[in-house]
C-alpha cells in the first residue's frame, strides 16, 4: 500500500490541484483524477477521438483575445497565425476584432476561405516567393512587411493598385530569448539594420516607389519574452529612427508595429510577460519619445501568437510502455513524439505533464516522456514528475499545447498529425481530423501506377 492511500487526504490533494496558470481557465480537476478543460472530461475526448489528440478550449481564446483588447485599448492586436491556425480559429480571432498576421501564400488562402477580412492582414516573412506576393496581391491583402530590397523592387513592379507597406526593422535588442527565436539582434536573417543605416536606406527606396504607400515600421525581438524592458528599449529606438526619417525625407508613420513574443509559462518555473505592465510602460514610452522627436504618435499594433492560442490547448497521449532501468531514469513512451510537438528538439523546450482520467494511488517521481519515433532526441518532458504506478493504457495531458505544436508537426514516420478538437460550454466539437494514411500517401504519385511516370500538375508544361 502506498502513502497515498494510507492517507486519504494526500491522496486527494495529489488528484485535485492543477498547476496554476498554466491550464486553460475552464480546466478542472476532481479528486478521481479526470481533468475537465471546457466542461469535457479528457478521458472522453480521448476515447471518442483517439490519441495524440489536441485540445482545444475555444472559450479561453476568446478570452485572451479580450484580455488584450481591453488591457491594450487604441492598440491593434494581430494574432500571429503561424501559431496555430485553422479556419475555426481564423474565425474566432475575426469575431473578436483582432487582425491576423501570415506568412506564406498558404497562411493566406486558408484565412480568405474561411472568411477573414483581407484587409486585416499583414504578410510577413523574410522570404517571400513571388507566389506569395502574386496570392496576397490578388487577395488584397492590407499591408505586406518588407523585409529586403529585391523584396522592395519585386514588389513594386508586381503591384497594380497602391498598396500599404511596413518596412521590418532590426532593433538590435536582445530579449534573452533562445538562439532559434530571437529575431531582434543584428547578427540574423530578418529585417533592416537599424545601426548600419539600412533602414533609412530601406525607406528611402520604398519613398520612390509612389505605387508603394509606406505606412510605417515594424520589428519583432523574438519569442517567449517574459521582461518588458526590452519592448520599452525597441519601442524607443524605433521612435528615434522615425525622428530621424521625419527630418531626412518628411516622411511620418503612421502605425508602429513592436510585433509579438509575448512569453507564456510552460512549467511552474517559468515567467510570462505581465501584459498589464507592458500596457503601462510600452505606449508612454512611444509617447514620450515622440514628444521628444516632435512627431505625431503613429497607431501602436502588438502581435502576439503564443500568448493568444499556447495556454488555450491540452495535448493528450496514452502511455503505450514504461521502462524501468536500473541506474537509469525511468523512460514514459507514449504514441505521439516530436511529429506533433518538435518544441522539446528544436528549443529544449520544457512541459509540465499530468496523468488525467484515473486517481493518483502512488507518489510522484522524476520520469523522462518520450515519444514513438526513431531518435532518442524523441524526448516531450525531461524529468516531471508522474505517480510511480504510471502503467501502458494510462492517459497523460500536456498542457500550453496550444503554439508551435499543431503548427509544426511533420509527417515523419508517416503516423499522421493529430486532431484538433475545440470543447466549450461541455459541449466538443471536431475542428481538424487526424490524418489518414490516405492524406499521407495522396501526394506520392508515383503509388498503384507500378513505379511508373505520373504527370506532375505542377511541372511546367514542356518547352516552356
Ligand atoms: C512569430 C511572429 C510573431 C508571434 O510570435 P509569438 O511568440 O507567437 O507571439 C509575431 N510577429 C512576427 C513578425 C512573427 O514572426
Amino acid at each position: 500500500m502506498t502513502l497515498a492511500e494510507l492517507v486519504p487526504s494526500l491522496r486527494t490533494s495529489l488528484s485535485a490541484r492543477l498547476e496554476p496558470g498554466l491550464w486553460p481557465s475552464s480546466a478542472h480537476a476532481d479528486c478521481a483524477g479526470e481533468v475537465t478543460v471546457g466542461g469535457v472530461p479528457l478521458s472522453h475526448l480521448a476515447a471518442r477521438h483517439g490519441t495524440p489528440c489536441y485540445v482545444l478550449d475555444t472559450d479561453d481564446v476568446q478570452l485572451r483575445c479580450q484580455e488584450y483588447r481591453q488591457t491594450l485599448p487604441g492598440v491593434e492586436i494581430a494574432y500571429a497565425s503561424k501559431a496555430f491556425l485553422s479556419a475555426a480559429m481564423i474565425r474566432l480571432v475575426e469575431e473578436q476584432g483582432l487582425s491576423l498576421d501570415v506568412c506564406s501564400a498558404g497562411e493566406l488562402a486558408l484565412a480568405i476561405a474561411a472568411g477573414f477580412p483581407a484587409g486585416r492582414i499583414m504578410l510577413h516573412g523574410n522570404v517571400k516567393t513571388t507566389e506569395d506576393l502574386k496570392t496576397a496581391l490578388s487577395a488584397r491583402v492590407g499591408r505586406i512587411v518588407l523585409d529586403s530590397c529585391d523584396e522592395i523592387d519585386q514588389l513594386a513592379a508586381m503591384v497594380r493598385h497602391r498598396q500599404d507597406v511596413l518596412i521590418r526593422v532590426t532593433p538590435e535588442v536582445d530579449a534573452g530569448t533562445h538562439r532559434a527565436v530571437a529575431t531582434g539582434v543584428a547578427d540574423q536573417k530578418f529585417g533592416f539594420g537599424l545601426s548600419d543605416g539600412a533602414a533609412v536606406d530601406a525607406v528611402r527606396r520604398v519613398l520612390e516607389h509612389p505605387e508603394l504607400r509606406l505606412v510605417g515600421l515594424h520589428c519583432h525581438l523574438g519569442s517567449q519574452i517574459s521582461s518588458v524592458s526590452p519592448y520599452e528599449v525597441a519601442a524607443e529606438r524605433m521612435v528615434r529612427l522615425l525622428g530621424e526619417l521625419s527630418r531626412q525625407f518628411g516622411w511620418h508613420a503612421t502605425q508602429l508595429n513592436l510585433g509579438g513574443g509575448h512569453g507564456i509559462r510552460y512549467t511552474r518555473e517559468d515567467r510570462a510577460l505581465d501584459l498589464v505592465n507592458f500596457a503601462n510602460r510600452v505606449p508612454e514610452a512611444v509617447r514620450a519619445a515622440c514628444l521628444e522627436q516632435r512627431i505625431p504618435r503613429p497607431r501602436l499594433t502588438v502581435e502576439p501568437g503564443r500568448a493568444i492560442v499556447g495556454p488555450a490547448a491540452v495535448a493528450l497521449y496514452r502511455v503505450a510502455t514504461v521502462k524501468r532501468r536500473p541506474g537509469a531514469r525511468t523512460f514514459v513512451a507514449v504514441d505521439g513524439g516530436m511529429s506533433d510537438n518538435p518544441r522539446p528538439a528544436l528549443y529544449g523546450a520544457r512541459y509540465a505533464v499530468r496523468l488525467v482520467g484515473r486517481p493518483l494511488r502512488a507518489l510522484p517521481r522524476p520520469m523522462t516522456v518520450v515519444g514513438r519515433h526513431c531518435e532518442s532526441g524523441d524526448v516531450l518532458a525531461t524529468d516531471v514528475p508522474l505517480p510511480e504506478d504510471v502503467r501502458a493504457g494510462d492517459l497523460l495531458a500536456v498542457p500550453v499545447a496550444g503554439a508551435y505544436q499543431c503548427s509544426m508537426a511533420s509527417g515523419y514516420n508517416l503516423v499522421g498529425r493529430p486532431p484538433v478538437v475545440g470543447v466549450s460550454a461541455g459541449e466538443s466539437r471536431l475542428l481538424v481530423r487526424r490524418e489518414t494514411e490516405a492524406d499521407l500517401f495522396a501526394r506520392d504519385v508515383t503509388l498503384g501506377t507500378g513505379g511508373g511516370t505520373h504527370p506532375d500538375p505542377q511541372a511546367a508544361p514542356a518547352g516552356a
